[in-house]
């Protein structure tokens, strides 16, 4: 498998391959990387390690502010630790953001109660949100993105930083492994 295969060889020689061939993260790479969050009170929140790297493209917003910041610069192999505050992250809570749904319309599990995450459908397609209360026939969630209004602390290792290829340039995200297939 060629990402594995590369993976292992940034590893092993990587002091020699940054030497020879240093590509710090700049607009147009594709960047692969692990990641683990937590929020303010040092709860794990998301950690893709387990997984495939995660890709994107870089300087095209396809991950959030604060980390395409804090990613800028950076080599394959590095690791660091960075904080990010909502205004860089989800956004601000919207306190006006409650609405009523019919119970029917929530996607995800079976039964439904307080500070669960469902999914629905949207017009702008399938969105998460927090059940806050749930009736007999409606539930009321909260549309805010459920990590809107957090602080978040990422703990990235970059994996591998290559030049995006002009397909994804033009289509604005990174392909293959970790990134879109179609
Ligand atoms: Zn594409």
């Amino acid at each position: 498998y060629p990402l594995r295969r590369q993976r292992q060889m940034c590893i092993r020689d990587r002091s020699k391959i940054i030497e020879e061939n240093p590509m710090p993260i700049e607009k147009n790479q594709v960047v692969l990387f692990h990641y683990s969050v937590r929020d303010e009170q040092d709860n794990a929140v998301e950690d893709s390690h387990g997984g495939e790297p995660n890709a994107y493209l870089h300087g095209h917003g396809g991950i959030i502010k604060g980390l395409e910041e804090a990613l800028e610069g950076r080599d394959a192999g590095d690791t660091f630790s960075v904080t990010v505050t909502p205004d860089k992250a989800y956004g601000p809570r919207k306190p006006d953001a409650i609405q009523r749904v019919p119970i029917k319309h929530l996607m995800g599990a079976k039964r439904w109660k307080a500070g669960m995450v469902a999914q629905v459908q949207t017009e702008q397609g399938p969105r998460h949100v927090v059940v806050a209360k749930v009736g007999h026939k409606f539930a009321d969630v909260d549309t805010n993105h459920p990590m809107a209004g957090r602080t978040l602390t990422f703990d990235i290792e970059v994996i591998d930083v290559r030049a995006a290829t002009s397909e994804e340039i033009a289509h604005g995200h990174a392909h293959g492994p970790g990134g879109h297939h179609h």
